[in-house]
């Protein structure tokens, strides 16, 4: 399994880069983690809920004021400095990861009237880029912590990640949701998030058996699509909520859409009844999870993956290897469920599974994906973890 620093380790591998770098201590040091959502997926966009727990990865900043003219920058991951301007203007000529870190500062800005003082940053990371665990939110909510605590001033937890998630699009140009941004910010260790996207309220739902452990593995792959994906099912969601008669997915209900199945065409029917199935069984794993109903949390986990491939279409081989692979192991032998999670289209695949088999699990799901697809997968298990912290601030 795929062994990442420890949160205390990152932590002083970051002051000390920050140190070498810029020759002086850094006086403060935040953190914000990635996320995996154990269901609820592509309902966030139809008003409905996700369930999302922070992982234990995390992204690091260390950092000083200084008395220069513009934010210096440094990712250890990209192995890059770059000056970050903090007044407002033209960003176009920034390289695209500063943007999502500028993007903070101008939401503080312009919504909230709280100016970033001029600093020195490390940023680290253990949470891998790119592959749907939110590298992109973890960034954006470690910044807006370090701008708290640069200015002194703050904004309640909600406000703040809505503030991130401003930062993704106007910054990033990256039109999300709120899961990402509310999970980082929000989620508290041994619990997952139930979060409604249309009110934005959350439940905290305790997950801390010591016995189970959710395994991530990485398909490593991001199929090149043309682009239009994510905008073509968020529009065919919409036309059929409107055809529906409902403002949006969320306020369909099952027996709605056997009515009305007519009047909808098979690739709207579909799309809407992944949306509406998932809905219900989002809310309904949370339940189950509740009452540590393994086996019902199992069923809806791969009845989630199996919408997602036949009806939303947003799987991909790799990832149905990989869940096929969790399948045939099966509890006897510790698995409870599996699925993919993310967008689609590669990222990962997101199981539960015994405490005790998780090695074993890890290395035969990894075993069989490299014996059908020839490539490597990663995995790795972690509990559900604290969203983000100041970890010193001197
Ligand atoms: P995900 O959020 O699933 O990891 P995204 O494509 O949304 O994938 O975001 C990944 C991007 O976020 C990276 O390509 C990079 O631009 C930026 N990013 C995230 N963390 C870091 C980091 N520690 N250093 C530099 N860039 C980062
Ligand atoms: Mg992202």
């Amino acid at each position: 399994m795929d062994r990442a620093p420890s949160l205390a380790t990152l932590t002083e591998q970051t002051k000390a880069a920050f140190e070498k770098r810029f020759g002086r201590p850094a006086s403060i040091v935040v953190a914000a983690p990635g996320r995996v959502n154990l269901i609820g997926e592509h309902t966030d966009y139809n008003d409905g809920f996700v369930l999302p727990m922070a992982i234990d990865r995390y992204t690091v900043l260390a950092a000083d004021e200084s008395r220069g003219e513009t934010a210096r920058l440094y990712s250890s991951l990209v192995e890059e400095q770059q000056d970050v301007p903090l007044s407002a203007g033209d960003v176009s000529f920034l390289p695209a990861w500063t943007r999502y870190v500028r993007g903070v500062f101008d939401a503080y800005r312009d919504e909230e009237g709280i100016q970033t003082p001029v600093f020195d940053a490390v940023v680290n990371s253990s949470v891998p880029l790119g592959s749907g665990l939110s590298s992109s939110a973890a960034l954006e909510v470690a910044t807006a912590t370090l701008v708290e605590t640069l200015t002194g001033k703050s904004v309640s937890p909600v406000r703040k990640g809505l503030l991130c998630q401003l930062a993704e699009h106007r910054g990033a140009g990256v039109p999300c949701g709120i899961m990402d941004q509310f999970s980082s910010v929000l989620c508290t260790a041994g619990h997952l998030m139930l979060l409604d996207c249309r009110s934005q309220e959350t439940k905290m739902v305790p997950m801390n058996d010591p016995g189970i452990q959710v395994l991530i593995i990485n398909t490593n792959v991001k199929h090149e699509l043309t682009g239009g994906e994510y905008a073509e099912r968020r529009g065919q969601c919409e036309s059929a909520a409107k055809i529906l008669g409902v403002p949006s997915l969320r306020e369909a209900s099952t027996s709605l859409l056997e009515e009305r199945k007519s009047s909808l065409d098979d690739v709207h029917f579909r799309r809407a009844r992944h949306v509406i199935g998932e809905i219900e069984r989002t809310i309904a794993a949370a339940s189950a999870i509740e009452t540590s109903n393994w086996d019902e949390v199992g069923r809806l986990m791969y009845a989630s993956h199996e919408s997602l491939r036949d009806d939303y279409e947003v799987s991909c081989p790799e990832l149905d290897v990989l869940v096929q692979a969790a399948a045939e192991l099966d509890t006897e032998q510790g698995v409870i469920g599996s699925r993919m999670t993310g967008g689609g289209f590669g990222g990962c695949t997101v199981s539960l599974v015994r405490t005790d088999a998780v090695e074993s699990i890890a290395q035969a799901i990894c075993d069989r994906y490299l014996e059908q697809t020839g490539i490597e997968a990663t995995a790795f298990a972690t509990p559900p973890a604290q969203g983000a912290m100041v970890i010193t601030s001197n």
